[in-house]
Parts: C-alpha cells; structure tokens; sequence
C-alpha cells in the first residue's frame, strides 16, 4: 500500500488560526484514495527523521522564539531534505522560519533555516483579512485565505512567490507578492486553513510528495468554500 509520512513541526508552539487543519485535510485527501497517512508530531527536543512532507503553523513572536532556537539543531538535516525534494509546508509564522531570519518588532532578530531566500521584518501595520491570490501552481488558478501578520517578507534568488495578490497584502503589502517556492518548499501567509479551501492546490502537495498525481476527488464542498472566498473584502 501506498504511505505518506508527514512530519508535523512543533504543533503545541505554531499552531494558531486552524493551521491544523491542514493536517487534517492532507489526511482525509490520503484515507480517501486508499494511501496510508503516518503523521509524526514533532516537540522540542525531538529528533527529526526523514518524512515525505513537513508542516508549520502560524505562531506569535513568543513561540517563534522557541522554535527558531530548537530548529537550529535541525537546519543542515532540513536542507538535506529540502535539497532532496522532500515537500515543505509553511504557514505565516512558520513560513518566515523558514527563510533566513524574522526580526520582530522587539527584541533580538529570530534566526530561520533558510530553506527560503528570504527575510522578514515586522511592520508597523498588522495585515488581517481575506486574500485572493492569482497562481500558475494550480488548474484553477486561485489561492484563497485569510492572512494576519505584522510581519514583511521579502524574496530574493531563486525563490519564487507562490502567485500575485489580487485582494489582500500578502508577503509585504507593496510587491503584490503572496508566499514563496523553492525546490518543493512552500511557504503562505494564508490561514484559514489554508489546503481544505485550496484542494487542487493540497493535491499539488500530494502529488509531488507521491512521485504521481493522485486520483480525482469528489471536491464539490471544497470548491464551494473556495469559491465563496473569492475577492471576499471583509
Ligand atoms: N508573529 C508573526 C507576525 O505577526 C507571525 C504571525 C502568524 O503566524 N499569524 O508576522
């Protein structure tokens, strides 16, 4: 039987505003189709083996503190695996850790594990609201969300945003970039959560985790909730 192990990073620390949900839907997306889901949470102190996929959540500047420190023990491994191909998924708070550093609005500046050719930098406004992005990564060609951050991320090299803010702020708020790839590592600001209102976009996870594109779903309700997110102003 087919198997997917996801490695879910520092749940108890990054995990706000139903990021885990996009556990949740990556599990129900694998049972569906028959593929066995092996789910492995990740604490402090933990050690970090080889998985298929790696999720982080969102977290305040408190919890990105801890994580930062903890995931400098794992930084040359997580390159391995990204230079490997493994994907990566993360979210806002778990999205700027990925990149070079995030240096908050006080306080020392939180060192990443530059997965990402990026850096961010809290801003003086705090970004809250829907987001409709416009993307080449999905049939569809939407991504939608919800985003509440401070924090300004700006890309360089290589690593590509995920697509181009149609509503919303995105990375910064002025480039009209939102999220960023590289190799299989992505990082969104969107909430919400963020894979069961962007299925075909879970699917692109899947497939490249897989090495093949999974069957279709019956995604009517997924759609639907994707749909009705679409340029939603409030
Ligand atoms: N603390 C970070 C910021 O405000 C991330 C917030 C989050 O994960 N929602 O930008």
């Amino acid at each position: 039987m087919t198997r997917i192990k996801i490695a879910h990073l520092y749940p108890k620390l990054l995990n706000i505003y139903g990021d885990g949900g996009n556990i949740l839907a990556l599990k129900k997306r694998c049972e569906w189709r028959g593929i066995e889901f092996e789910l492995d949470e990740i604490n402090i102190g933990d050690k970090i083996k080889e998985h298929d996929i790696y999720f982080i959540g969102g977290g305040q500047d408190l919890q990105q503190i801890e994580v930062s420190k903890e995931l400098q023990k794992h930084k040359d491994f997580l390159i391995q695996e990204r230079d490997r191909m493994a994907v990566f998924l993360g979210i806002c708070g778990g999205y700027q850790l990925m990149g070079h550093y995030y240096q908050p609005h006080n306080g020392e500046k939180l060192l990443g594990i530059s997965l990402l050719d990026a850096h961010t930098i809290a801003g003086e406004k705090r970004f809250i609201g829907n987001v409709t992005v416009k993307t080449d990564l999905t049939e569809d060609g939407t991504l939608v969300g919800f985003e509440n951050h401070s924090g300004l991320t700006y890309l360089s090299g290589s690593t590509e945003p995920l697509g181009t803010i149609v509503t919303g702020n995105g990375n910064n708020g002025a480039d009209k970039t939102e999220g960023a790839r590289f190799k299989n590592v992505f990082g969104t600001y969107l909430h919400g959560s963020f894979l069961p209102k962007n299925p075909k976009f879970a699917d692109y996870l899947l497939e490249l985790a897989l090495g093949f594109k999974p069957e279709p779903l019956n995604d009517n309700i997924e759609n639907l909730a994707h749909e009705s997110l679409i340029n939603k102003l409030y």
